[in-house]
């Protein structure tokens, strides 16, 4: 009581002897004070109602407000500077007039920290109700504000992360129902905040998927963590839409009193998979399916036809002659016209659903003949087949292409992928040695083949150094005088180890390895030799026919080497004749140019094998061209077939009026000779006349 002013003291100590005032009195300060030591707490004379006089401030008041002995007596005015004084003589005034406790809180600097306070003031009344005194107790509650202000923080946290949230977030109470939704749950969803409130969850989700939802549900009240799910939800307007589902459980108290359910819209994502996965299965070019989705079907279609004791046959396609077009026309002629065989073969799916189509790369397709046998699958093939007996119109033009494929059978050729692959291509393979432009079944004596390409390869290597090469000479003879003045060089193997190999044999593979350049570069320097020999012996008007393979052609040194075996044999170029398949020549400049430089070192050009070409013969009028070499593949039936003869008789006439000679090649009898006669063909060869022979028998027989 020391801090008492001496006046206030004696009025005090007045009120005090009225006995029952003060034990009302002291009672409430007691109580506070004793209470609420750490409160800073004053109390305060009323004057005339409202003027405060300072007549108590306990410890806690003089250590953390300026309060000190000198403030008592004082009015709140001479004790706190300016505004703040006027806010406490407003609320000090309302306790009196409300003549109840009040509460405010207010923030303010105390010993240079700023504090949140909250006060209470208690006006205390005398018997006559008079306010007397007003005790007011104030409270540090920096801490509790600041609690405060953290939740309220973290709840706007909360709700912007809500409200600005892609995914739909829904908060659902144990028996599903839906508390609140955020903004993205109402776009997803179709449904207003109003609509969704209230509403079962499951009610939003797709039938189908209703039982795994649920499930999910349950798991999480329960407090196991699942993965997402995808599955779907109605839209209000009746769409399905893909969502990706994620529940977390909402835990209050270390309760579960609920679920939230995010959802993510992937409708999208799922598209541009789809579409991403349609590139990655499918050929840009045609729009088949692609090498990877062969791999991927097969295998299913093997567990397949495992699982129900069936047969399915793979066709592997190649396009006859796809280069050459490719090369002469354009790759966008070579394009268009993959298109189109694309979608011939996939024509006919229409009449087998249990054919699958795919682009292998290239110019070669895979059909895929689920549940099948070999009869019907042979049936595939000759359709296959058919569908190329129209021709193909690209830019305006027409073309007639072939295929030639193979064909292996599950289980019989291979139980993987691969090896049906492999053994399709075997077959493919044969049938392009055997002519192309059909199909064949895979059979195990084709394997051997294979092995005996190998052993074919590394003897033909060998042959030039083991001088196993020869030439023979067919003569060409002239159908009006039956005089010979040339001679085709036609090449002969005699393999030390396989014995005769037919150049039908050897020539395809040495092209195929490359070793028909240093074979070709053999015989153009053999036949030169030859010449020069017979040259010496007197006989200077023979001329040799030599034939070039494509790949020859292509050589740079082709002409350059040509010429210098000429020359160095000291033989006349018009004594040389180069014999060129229509195929090995490509319509091109490149070829003009060739043609046109061994034309300038003045040898002969004819094309062999006249008529089994593709070309547009536009060429004919372009390349310095000598002689036409009739196939023998018309001559053969020219007296039974009409076509063939038709054909003969056309080709003859064609070379006459562009200038040219022909040669009939495979003539074996004498009415086959006479028919060329009669058509005014020139010249033939053939076995009638004699076969190819050794250079020493054409001397004995036609060099006499
Ligand atoms: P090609 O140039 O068309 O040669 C004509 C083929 O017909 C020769 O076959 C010849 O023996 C054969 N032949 C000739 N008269 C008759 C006949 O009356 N009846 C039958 N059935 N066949 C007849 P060969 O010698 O087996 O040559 C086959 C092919 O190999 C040649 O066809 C030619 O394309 C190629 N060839 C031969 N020698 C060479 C060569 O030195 N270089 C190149 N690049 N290819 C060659
Ligand atoms: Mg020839
Ligand atoms: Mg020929």
């Amino acid at each position: 009581m020391n801090r008492i002013n001496q006046q206030l003291q004696s009025e005090l100590e007045l009120d005090i002897k009225d006995k029952n005032y003060s034990n009302k009195m002291t009672l409430i300060i007691n109580e506070i004070i004793l209470n609420v030591v750490s409160d800073l707490v004053y109390l305060m004379k009323v004057d005339h109602g409202n003027t405060f006089r300072y007549v108590y401030a306990n410890e806690a008041a003089y250590k953390r407000a300026n309060i000190n002995e000198h403030s008592m007596g004082l009015t709140i005015q001479e004790v706190i500077p300016g505004e703040f004084a006027n806010y406490l003589q407003e609320q000090y005034e309302k306790a009196v007039t409300l003549n109840e406790p009040i509460v405010f809180q207010d923030n303010l600097v105390m010993n240079g920290k700023e504090i949140y306070s909250e006060s209470i003031l208690t006006p205390i009344n005398d018997d006559a109700g008079q306010c007397r005194y007003v005790v007011s107790v104030t409270r540090d509650i920096t801490d509790k504000m600041q609690e405060k202000f953290r939740m309220l923080e973290s709840q706007q946290r909360y709700k912007s992360l809500m409200d600005h949230n892609m995914d739909a977030v829904i908060s659902v109470n144990e028996s599903r129902t839906i508390l609140n939704a955020n903004p993205s749950t109402y776009g997803i969803t179709g449904y207003t905040e109003k609509e969704l409130t209230h509403l079962l969850f499951l009610s939003l989700v797709a039938s189908e998927h209703g039982k795994k939802v649920d499930q999910l549900f349950q798991d999480t009240l329960q407090g196991k963590t699942k993965d997402n799910i995808t599955c779907q939800i109605v839209h209000k307007s009746g769409m399905l839409i893909d969502v990706q589902l994620k529940m977390i459980p909402i835990v209050v108290n270390v309760e579960i009193k609920g679920v939230y359910i995010i959802m993510r819209d992937i409708t999208e994502q799922l598209r541009s998979n789809e579409v991403l996965k349609f590139i990655t299965y499918h050929d840009h070019l045609t729009g088949l399916p692609n090498r990877s989705s062969l791999k991927e079907d097969i295998h299913q279609v093997v567990s397949k036809s495992k699982e129900h004791d069936q047969i399915f046959g793979l066709m592997y396609l190649d396009l006859d002659r796809f280069k050459f077009l490719n090369d002469s026309m354009g790759h966008y002629v070579g394009d268009l016209l993959l298109k189109e065989v694309a979608q011939r073969l996939t024509s006919l799916k229409e009449i087998n659903q249990n054919i699958a189509v795919y682009r292998q790369g290239g110019d070669e397709f895979i059909l895929i003949i689920e549940d099948t046998n070999r009869c019907q699958t042979q049936d595939v093939a000759d359709q296959v087949l058919s569908l190329f007996q129209t021709p193909f119109l690209l830019t305006s033009q027409e073309f007639y292409v072939t295929p030639s494929v193979g064909i292996s059978m599950y289980p019989k050729d291979g139980l993987d992928e691969e090896t049906l692959i492999k053994s399709a291509d075997t077959a493919l393979s044969n049938v392009k040695d055997r002519g192309r432009g059909h199909y064949q079944f895979y059979s195990q004596d084709m394997q051997k083949g294979d092995s005996q390409t190998m052993l074919l390869e590394t003897c033909l290597r060998r042959a030039i150094e083991k001088d196993e090469l020869l030439l023979y000479y067919q003569p060409q003879v002239d159908l009006y005088t039956g005089e010979v003045y040339s001679y085709e060089a036609l090449l002969r193997w005699n393999c030390g180890l396989l014995g005769f190999v037919s150049p039908a044999d050897f020539i395809p593979l040495a092209e195929e390895t490359g070793l028909i350049i240093p074979i070709g570069e053999w015989v153009i320097e053999e036949a030169c030799l030859q010449l020069n020999k017979w040259r010496s012996k007197g006989h200077t008007n023979i001329s040799v026919a030599i034939n070039l393979s494509g790949r020859q052609f292509q050589q740079p040194n082709l002409v350059e080497f040509i010429k210098n075996a000429i020359t160095s044999n000291n033989i006349d170029p018009s004594q040389i004749e180069i014999e060129i398949t229509e195929g090995a020549m490509q319509d091109t400049r490149e070829t003009i140019g060739i043609l046109n430089k061994l034309k300038e070192i003045g040898v002969q050009i004819s094309v062999d094998d006249f008529g089994t070409g593709y070309s547009s013969l536009s060429y004919l009028k372009r390349f310095p061209l000598n002689t036409l070499k009739i196939d023998q593949s018309f001559v053969r039936d020219v007296l039974s077939d009409e076509k063939d003869a038709a054909i003969t008789t056309t080709i003859i006439h064609l070379a006459h009026s562009l200038g040219f000679n022909v040669v009939a090649e495979g003539v074996e009898l004498e009415e086959q000779a006479e028919f060329l006669r009669r058509m005014d063909c020139e010249k033939a060869q053939g076995y009638l006349f004699s076969k190819p022979v050794p250079a020493s028998q054409i001397e004995k027989e036609f060099l006499k």
